[in-house]
């Protein structure tokens, strides 16, 4: 994970030309939906990728940052913490990982329930800090998936809003995997018409647009459907190995 094994130029030059592919299909993306390409910002899932590589993207200006799991947030952050970039944890967080997370992390993606919402304002208490959050819903409804059930987002998110030291951004969805277009769209429809009326009914504060919703195989289609922010892993940094 942190490994200091240099990447051969091959590799590093690979990954610019990956990371400069969709840097343009996201800008082409977002005008075909009427939006400039700065509306829609590239986060890099980075789950598995050794630090070394991550830094050849944080270097071709690619600062935003996103883990799975807490501890390679961890493992990873010294190794980059001589590079300006800003890391969101988009995986599932138990309350015992608080801290840690809170330590590495800006952004939390994955608030899912309010007992983790509240344990989250409590560390922040103690630090006397704050964090971005985002809302994960599970509109795709599968029982395998984390986020709160679409019909109870705007309690949650009500409640979330609430606590002071949590700032929230947006709505997080990960939607259908490997589903074709036509299955995979009602998810992020349905995220983007969730935002709008809890906006209306005030639920969620009027600045807290932010849809992150979109990878790899579907980030276009995401994009159509409203994404602000697009989470990429394997369009950049290739395969990962079978789990
Ligand atoms: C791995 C991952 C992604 C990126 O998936 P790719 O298909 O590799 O682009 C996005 N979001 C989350 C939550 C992930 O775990």
């Amino acid at each position: 994970m942190s490994s200091t094994e240099p990447l051969t130029a091959e590799e590093s030059a690979a990954i610019r030309t990956r990371l400069d592919e969709v840097a343009e299909r996201t800008a082409a993306a977002a005008k075909a939906s009427g939006r400039s390409a700065e509306d829609v910002r590239i986060l890099l899932a980075t789950k598995t990728q050794p630090a070394e590589r991550i830094r050849v993207a944080i270097e071709h200006g690619f600062s935003l940052i996103g883990e799975n799991k807490v501890q390679e947030l961890v493992a990873k952050a010294d190794d980059l913490a001589d590079l300006p970039h800003e890391s969101h944890l988009i995986g599932p967080l138990q309350k015992n990982k608080v801290n840690h997370t809170l330590r590495h992390a800006q952004c939390i993606q994955s608030v899912d329930s309010l007992a983790l919402a509240e344990r989250i304002d409590n560390r922040l208490g103690v630090l006397d800090s704050t964090v971005d959050v985002f809302v994960q819903v599970n509109t795709s409804r599968e029982d395998s998936k984390s986020g709160v059930a679409p019909e109870d987002a705007e309690a949650l998110v009500a409640a979330v809003r609430d606590l002071d030291r949590l700032r929230l951004r947006g709505l997080m969805t990960i939607g259908l995997p490997g589903q074709t277009p036509e299955e995979i769209r009602p998810s992020y429809s349905d995220l983007r018409e969730l935002r709008d009326r809890l906006i209306a009914t005030g639920a969620l504060p009027a600045d807290a647009t932010e849809l992150s919703m979109g990878m790899s195989n579907d980030f276009e289609l995401a994009i159509a459907e409203g994404a602000t922010m697009v989470r990429i892993g394997s369009s950049v940094f290739g395969a990962r190995p079978a789990p």
